[in-house]
């Protein structure tokens, strides 16, 4: 198996994870099987009994999978990664895996919708209690920790207002209470952001948005140290059976190998929409790390690479005017999708967040003439020129 850990980040993306079969293929392989066979009765038995590595059936491991989880490891700077059927699975999976009956979650208040279900819904039924602090108040935070804390939970930057998290003050808070920081990295993703060098335990992935990178799969990764990851979360999932498909696990691997380029140019793409816009008659105000304008700009530039590819732009005027820029763009793709080739926009009010009360969106800070934008890998000229459209239009 080729793997170098003195490899940089682009060379690991490329080349970590591939044993060639005798085949000498040049691609990775997908192993299109549902389980393996064993060359002798006494092989099956030191395989089943765990005196032997190796295949045995694909609820456990997959070659191709196993071929993701060890280039993503790599990436993130993880002893172990275990790959999942979705990104919602992957959280799932960390929480029912690493917590029981009575233990307590702090999460960051403005998470991906499907988590607060998760957490406020279905979480609470086996007696886990989610409380939520502000994302960039490290007091609130600390207010929210109790005795039976066991896990904080945050996304960094934040969807869609891209406001930060200090990972390192976090990392330091959580472990002072015996706590374990998990951080979703779906927006950064490794090639901008490395929550485990700032002393995060564990990161998330919803590999369906830039893992992947062009909106074909469905699939998520759970990243950490061999005890926690490679044996607590493994060992649930090869249970439980939310594992990620082998040609999901290609998709991704091919994905990987261009991760660094495209984050790059996302970032680069998503600087200058934010700049025009700031810049624009027609619009109020700019979110995106990037931008000096941003209050935590400081905090992105160390903590990372770059500002990523979301933005979020709030127009002059309501509801109504932020639909209007929506509905004028001919080339956008209207979805709540992200970290794909193609540009998307989405009236988070009332969409993502259209399920929260007037009173949690006022909280959020999700106004109703807020936009995001997940800016894509067209020409940057002509993003601007089809949000242009409907912007010029509300002077
Ligand atoms: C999409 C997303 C998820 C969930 O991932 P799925 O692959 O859709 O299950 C979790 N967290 C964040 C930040 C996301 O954007």
């Amino acid at each position: 198996m080729s793997n170098n850990q003195d490899w940089d980040l682009e060379t690991k993306a490329i080349r970590t994870g591939h044993a060639r079969s005798p085949e000498m293929e040049h691609s990775e392989p997908i192993y299109a099987t549902s389980s393996f066979c064993f060359r002798s009765a006494q092989e099956a038995a030191a395989r089943f009994a765990g005196d032997e590595p190796g295949n045995i059936y694909a609820r456990f491991t997959n070659p191709t999978t196993r071929a993701f989880e060890q280039r993503l490891a790599a990436m993130e700077g993880a002893e172990a990664c275990v790959a999942t059927a979705s990104g919602m699975s992957a959280i799932l999976a960390t929480c029912l895996s690493l917590m029981q009956h009575g233990d307590h979650i702090v999460s960051s208040r403005s998470i991906f919708g499907s988590t607060t279900v998760l957490f406020d819904k279905y979480l609470v039924r086996s007696g886990i209690h989610t409380s939520y602090a502000d994302q960039s108040d490290i007091d609130s935070w600390r207010a929210a920790i109790t005795s039976k804390t066991k896990l904080l939970f945050v996304e960094t930057p934040s969807n869609p207002l891209t406001t930060l998290c200090d990972i390192q003050a976090l990392a330091n808070l959580a472990h002072e209470h015996g706590c374990l920081l998990v951080v979703d990295n779906c927006f950064c993703t490794p090639a901008l952001q490395k929550p485990l060098e700032l002393g995060a335990d564990i990161v998330i992935h919803s590999a369906t948005k830039y893992l992947d990178g062009q909106g074909r799969a469905l699939g998520g990764a759970v990243c950490g140290s061999q005890k926690l990851v490679g044996e607590e979360v493994f060992g649930f999932l090869r249970t439980a059976g939310p594992t990620m498909a082998p040609f999901n696990a290609w998709v991704f691997l091919k994905g990987l190998e261009t991760l660094s380029l495209r984050m790059m140019a996302h970032s680069a793409s998503a600087l200058e929409l934010a700049q025009w816009l700031e810049a624009h008659p027609s619009i109020e105000k700019v979110y995106y790390p990037g931008l000096p304008s941003h209050p935590q700009h400081e905090l992105a530039q160390r903590q990372q690479k770059t500002g990523g590819g979301i933005v979020a732009f709030e127009v002059k005027g309501g509801k109504d005017a932020a639909w209007s820029v929506i509905d004028a763009t001919q080339m956008l793709s209207i979805t709540a999708n992200l970290g794909d080739a193609k540009t998307t926009i989405t009236h988070p009010a009332t969409t993502t967040h259209g399920r929260l009360t007037d009173e949690q969106r006022e909280k959020a800070g999700i106004q109703q003439n807020l936009v995001r934008v997940a800016v894509g890998l067209e020409s940057i000229e002509d993003i601007k020129a089809d949000l242009a459209l409907g912007l010029d239009r509300l002077k």
